[in-house]
């Protein structure tokens, strides 16, 4: 076992629950699995803990990232579906959005994208270039406030069926299409649990950047093999809604998908606010260090946006003294490299 233990909660072994994820309809995309590295300039860096870092960085879908797992069972739905096109949304340093296009590329789909101008704009730097090199149809939309983009990308569809095509829009924030593609992390869930036990590894936490569906998976996944291990949840970005009750929610619906009959309640969800700093999408004097420490101690890069603020949150959990000097940590590294190149200015390399 390669994780503390939960005795009084009904559980599945790893070839179980896995039964159960084979039963759901999945396309292959990622590169599994992905590494689980160790860290030791930075654990001694940081004075203490064993730091791990799973690279869901690696996962080798146009430069890799968490949602490539998501998007194995979402496209399944995609493909049976019968669409021709995708029509997706976010910000123009989307990772989601540029994911999305790598995968209807390798599907022969088509892509269109509404993108919020947000921080970087319409500049063709990072994701935005990924995108319209893959082919994305892409219309840049002023503003910053990404919640309420579901009009727009119905208005999207709408024109493309008028011109005879079969659009799929991806809606964004609905807990039916996070219950299917949530699935994805309680499978990385199982996987990293294998390589924990391998390795003869015992965790004490799991951190990364979350804000919604990957989070949820971990804690279905961690739930449903018994593990007592902490996952711990660094927000990089301020919602309407509560992060802990949303990923709750979502968590109970990617039980259901997998036929398991697992509760979840905000008190379940272990997730710190505490480091998004002025916005989302503005790089914060925290992350950049911790984005320039993992790089000068390990040689893996960070993103600014999501990855970095997560470490910047780690750091801070250890010199507050959350986590002992002998404990470890596994911190999942969800991607976003790309948009480094489109923070070149922000990065305060001298
Ligand atoms: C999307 C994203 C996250 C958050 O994933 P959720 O499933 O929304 O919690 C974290 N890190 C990176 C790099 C991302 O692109």
């Amino acid at each position: 076992m390669g994780l503390h233990e939960v005795s009084d909660a009904p559980t599945l072994t790893r070839e179980a629950l896995t039964a159960r994820i084979d039963e759901l309809p999945r396309v292959r995309l990622a590169h599994l699995p992905t590494p689980l590295d160790f860290c030791p300039r930075l654990s001694e860096a940081l004075g203490g803990p064993k730091i791990y870092i799973k690279r869901d960085d690696l996962t080798g879908l146009a430069f890799g990232g968490n949602k490539t797992r998501l998007l194995e069972f979402l496209f399944a739905e995609i493909a049976a579906n019968g669409a021709d096109t995708v029509v997706a949304g976010a910000y123009t340093q989307s990772n989601w959005c540029r994911q999305i296009t790598a995968a209807a590329c390798k599907l022969g789909l088509e892509t269109a994208l509404v993108l919020v101008a947000g921080v970087k704009g319409p500049a063709r730097q990072g994701n935005l270039l990924l995108d319209l090199t893959m082919g994305a149809d892409v219309t840049v939309i002023d503003g910053h406030d990404m919640q309420n983009l579901a009009p727009d990308l119905r208005a999207k569809a709408a024109r493309l069926e008028a011109a005879g095509r079969k659009p799929y829009v991806i809606a964004p924030f609905d807990t039916a299409t996070q219950a299917i593609a949530g699935v994805g992390y309680v499978a990385a869930m199982v996987e990293l649990d294998r390589q924990l036990a391998d390795d003869g590894i015992v965790a004490d936490y799991i951190y990364l950047s979350a804000a919604n569906t990957t989070p949820a998976g971990l804690a279905v996944g961690a739930r449903a093999l018994g593990r007592a291990i902490e996952v711990v949840g660094i927000t990089p970005i301020h919602w309407d809604e509560d992060r802990p009750t949303d990923i709750a929610r979502i968590a109970e619906a990617i039980a259901a998908r997998l036929d398991l009959n697992l509760r979840f309640t905000a008190a379940d969800i272990v997730n710190d606010d505490g480091y998004v700093g002025e916005r989302y999408g503005v790089v914060t004097p925290a992350g950049l260090t911790a984005l320039k420490l993992v790089a000068r101690t390990e040689g893996i890069i960070l993103d600014p946006i999501y990855t970095a603020k997560a470490m910047a949150g780690l750091i801070d959990h250890i010199r507050q003294g959350r986590i002992g000097r002998r404990e470890t940590v596994v911190f999942v590294h969800t991607g976003g490299t790309p948009a480094l190149f489109a923070y070149a200015d922000d990065l305060e390399l001298g």
